[in-house]
């Protein structure tokens, strides 16, 4: 048995919650569930101006949509808090000290002035931008004297001028940077607030996290990170940077007007969005899990506690993976057909209450079986059984003449349909489709002529769940005003 792990998602709340970083959560939880530890929710907050209001909330309300409870957080609390970054500003200046008192770092004075002209003179050079390292010759005592006086200042970290740096991410092997040239990077800003670079890996440690399991444009900032744990002397987590996200064309990275404009082709990389859509945690969570790995070479329909049966590192992979949203359909589909009628019934009832009608629960378990089949979202439910729910529908003129007839024969089907129903004591009886069938007969016409006759007249629509059922469901009343409602504009006509 594998050594239960601690992990973490950390998300920045700079905006709302989407495919990538559900993903990242998602894997988190499942090495979590899978080995029996823990998985914490830490909100890394302390670029105040780049904060989106709402942000935090959704991330909160989308993880818990889709299953992925954390056991650790902000608002469940835990042993290792605060769990939000902006309430820990104490512990970060405390370890940026830690450092200068190790040598590893060390204040600097320089102001954004002399940055700028630093930057505008290795640009017209054409070298990389990178401080110079004027402060790091200070000594300890110069320094200390600058900050008692008020001075501004930043921390920096000291990276080694030689040699080379190197980290192992689980999914690509060893990751190694040569030490030269690479830039004393700021640990901490001039407001005293930390950087990334530093708060998570202070909070990593603190927070005993034994998996870092998280985006791959964190990949550069490996061996950053790495030196940052080895600077205090800690044992380094082991570290996995996830799969890249490509358009659906597989050609490069989406860009966030392009995530946009999904939403109006019924698609989005947003779970608030897909859960608007009709998409259900189960079918999202199915198909995100498959972005990035691969869990049994014979399936691919799992559930989430099929997918924390069978999780393990062993099976991500590095390579990019194209959002494919047929395949979202795909698996939404097949997770609405695992579902108890009721339950369908339930979740699809807010998609009709939005589009004005008052669906019954009970009504809708009875409607339910009928379309579990062919619904592909939960909104479909909507388009393909709002006639139950409408006091009139209004099929096009040309739907309700059958196929090769005239308005007239048509309008006669209607009338001596009609009447069968009018005589036959119970719609739900099987024997009313014997009786329509030996009418089609009777007119000389085929079944289909005729049940497409009556499937636009009382469905309104030329694609419906089984007449029959419907008919049962819909009753007597409604189904002969209907009629009478097809046979006057077939006449009409
Ligand atoms: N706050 C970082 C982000 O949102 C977290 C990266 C990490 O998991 O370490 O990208």
């Amino acid at each position: 048995m594998t050594q239960p792990a601690r992990v973490r998602f950390a998300p920045s709340p700079t905006g709302f919650l989407h495919i990538g970083g559900a993903r990242t959560a998602l894997y988190n939880f499942l090495l979590a569930r899978q080995t029996g530890g823990q998985f914490l929710l830490r909100i890394e907050d302390t670029d105040q101006k780049r904060l989106v209001p709402g942000a935090l909330e959704d991330l909160l309300a989308s993880l818990r949509w889709l299953g992925l409870t954390w056991d650790e957080g902000p608002d469940v609390g835990g042993a290792y808090g605060p769990y939000l970054q902006s309430q820990r500003k104490e512990i970060y200046q405390a370890h940026a000290d830690e450092l200068i008192a190790r040598g590893h770092a060390y204040t600097c004075f320089c102001t954004p002035a002399r940055l700028a002209e630093l930057r505008t003179r290795q640009q017209q050079r054409k070298e990389p931008p990178r401080y110079d390292g004027l402060c790091r010759r200070l000594t300890p005592a110069e320094a200390e004297a600058r900050v008692r006086a008020g001075e501004p200042h930043v921390v920096r970290l000291k990276t080694p001028p030689e040699g080379a740096t190197s980290a192992v991410d689980v999914l690509r092997g060893e990751i190694t940077v040569h030490n030269k040239g690479l830039d004393d990077f700021i640990l901490l800003k001039s407001d005293g607030w930390a950087l990334y670079h530093l708060a998570a890996m202070v909070d990593d440690h603190l927070m005993k996290i034994t998996h870092v399991i998280r985006s791959s444009e964190w990949l550069p900032s490996l061996p950053l990170h790495a030196m940052i744990h080895r600077a205090f002397g800690w044992d380094e987590p082991q570290w996995c940077h996830l799969s890249v996200f490509l358009k659906p064309s597989g050609k490069g990275k989406m860009s966030k007007r392009e995530s946009a404009e999904l939403m109006t082709e019924g698609h989005s990389v947003f779970v608030r969005d897909l859960r608007e859509l009709g998409y259900t945690p189960e079918g999202v969570v199915n198909w995100i899990a498959l972005m990035g790995a691969s869990f049994d070479e014979k399936q691919d329909v799992f559930s989430l506690p099929e997918l924390v049966e069978r999780f393990s590192l062993d099976h991500l992979t590095p390579a990019p993976a194209a959002v494919n949203f047929t395949k979202a359909d795909h698996f939404n589909g097949v997770h609405l057909r695992r579902l108890a009628p009721e339950d369908l019934a339930r979740r699809m009832r807010p998609f009709f209450e939005k589009a004005g009608l008052a669906a019954g629960e009970a009504l809708l378990r009875r409607i339910a079986p009928l379309i579990q089949e062919r619904v592909v979202t939960l909104h479909d439910g909507v388009q393909m059984a709002g006639f139950f729910f409408r006091e009139q529908v209004v099929p096009e003129a040309s739907a309700l003449v059958g196929k090769g007839m005239t308005p007239e024969a048509s309008a006669q089907a209607v009338r001596a349909a009609s009447e069968i129903l009018t005589g036959h004591a119970d719609l739900a009886d099987p024997a009313l489709e014997a009786k329509l069938r030996d009418l089609a007969e009777r007119l000389g016409l085929k079944p289909g002529q005729l049940f497409g006759i009556l499937r636009a007249a009382v469905t309104g629509q030329t694609v419906s769940p089984p007449l029959f059922g419907s008919i049962a469901i819909i009753g007597r009343e409604k189904v002969l005003v209907r009629l009478a409602a097809a046979e006057r504009t077939l006449r009409a006509m």
